[in-house]
């Protein structure tokens, strides 16, 4: 890319339900200042073509097939900068619960006496099989935070990633906190950014943004116990965006 020439962009679709690359084509007010700024070269869900070389790739959806493997690996070859968009492809996201199983069992369940036609890998994030060099978390992520790593990348900025709990923004937007209401919710331990979006409509967080880096974890567990959350009931809740690597924990 050089001054004068408008990056290329491209948007790549793995495993996933496509709600984060949904969420791009709402960007409503703001898409012609997108498109101004850019040139997008391959965009499944709105275009035919095709380019060699991406200036910024974004790629929503976990790695979970053998052709995922070998197509992640020819675009990451062809992009200078690589960002993966969603829980999906940012954790491996709801798809990696399948990993709390035996694989041969899930392909036994899914395909039956067919599965041998379907290959099938445990899912994986997009940084287990490629260097991914910025992430924007969230099922779906949210339109803002996908603005602002877009824009703060195509005016060759660092974007910010949010490394609070989802409770700061929950505080911030005085929230009545659903413990108070009976209900158990993850925004403790999880990584803000989203602006507490399911505590501001009544509803409790299920830790779809992922761990915020080094919890508080005594403080955290602590308002778990005052609330009458075991650890490992805890720990279920958020298995169900965090499942990969969860053996780990
Ligand atoms: S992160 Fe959520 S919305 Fe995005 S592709 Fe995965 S399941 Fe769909
Ligand atoms: S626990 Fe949930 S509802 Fe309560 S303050 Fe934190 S994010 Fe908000
Ligand atoms: S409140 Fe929790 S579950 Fe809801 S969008 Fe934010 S991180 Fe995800």
């Amino acid at each position: 890319m050089t001054a004068h020439t408008k990056p290329k962009v491209a948007f790549f679709d793995f495993t996933g339900c496509e709600g984060c690359q949904l969420n791009k084509l709402n960007l409503e007010d703001h898409i012609l200042d997108v498109l101004s700024l850019v040139e997008i070269v391959e965009f499944r869900e709105a275009m035919d073509d095709r380019a060699a070389h991406y200036d910024i790739a974004f790629i929503e959806g976990s790695i979970s097939t053998p052709s995922c493997v070998e197509r992640i690996n020819d675009i990451r070859r062809r992009s200078d900068v690589l960002v993966a968009l969603g829980s999906c492809a940012t954790r491996g996201g709801v798809n990696a619960m399948k990993n709390l199983m035996p694989i041969d069992d899930v392909r036994t369940t899914v395909y039956g006496k067919d599965k041998y036609l379907f290959p099938t890998l445990p899912a994986q994030p997009v940084s287990a099989i490629v260097k991914v060099d910025h992430a924007v978390d969230g099922c779906p992520m949210t339109t803002r935070e996908y603005l602002h790593v877009f824009t703060s990348l195509v005016l060759g900025k660092k974007p910010i990633k949010p490394n609070h709990s989802v409770c700061v923004e929950c505080k911030r937007s005085e929230n009545e906190c659903v413990f108070e209401r009976g209900m158990s919710c993850m925004g403790p331990v999880t990584r803000g950014g989203c602006e507490a979006q399911c505590p501001g409509v009544g509803q409790y967080c299920i830790g779809c943004r992922g761990f915020v880096d080094h919890p508080e974890k005594e403080a955290h567990l602590e308002v778990f116990r005052r609330h009458g959350l075991s650890l490992e009931e805890a720990r279920k809740k958020m298995t169900l965006f965090n499942a990969y690597g969860w053996s780990d924990r």
